[in-house]
C-alpha cells in the first residue's frame, strides 16, 4: 500500500507485531519523513489499524504543511476521521476517481 501526501509517496509496511517500542513508548505506527516509510503494527483489530494509518497520514500532513499539531491532536483527529468515515463511507470517495 502507498499513501500519497502531495509530492511524497509513502510506502506503508504492515508488520506482524502488535506494537513498536520507541523510547519507552509502545506505538501502533511510525512515520519516517526522510525515507517515506510508514510502519504499522498490523497485529491489531482492523479498526485500530485503520486509525493508525490515518494517524500517520496526519503526521505526514502536519509535517508537510507545518501545522503544528501535537501528538494528542493528531491522535484525536485520527480517531475522529475514522469515526466519521465509518459512519459516512461515501465521504471517502473523491469525485471522478
Ligand atoms: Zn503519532
Amino acid at each position: 500500500m502507498e499513501i500519497v501526501v502531495g509530492p511524497f509517496v509513502y510506502q506503508v509496511k504492515d508488520e506482524d507485531v502488535s506494537s513498536f517500542e520507541d523510547g519507552g513508548h509502545d506505538l501502533i505506527g511510525q512515520v519516517d519523513y526522510l525515507d517515506l516509510v510508514i510502519r504499522i503494527a498490523a497485529k491489531n483489530a482492523p479498526a485500530v489499524v485503520f486509525a493508525a494509518r490515518w494517524h500517520e497520514t496526519l503526521h505526514a500532513l502536519n509535517e508537510m504543511f507545518a501545522l503544528g499539531l501535537d501528538e494528542s491532536q493528531v491522535d484525536r483527529l485520527s480517531h475522529g476521521i475514522a469515526m466519521v468515515l465509518r459512519d459516512n463511507p461515501h465521504l471517502g470517495k473523491f469525485p471522478g476517481r
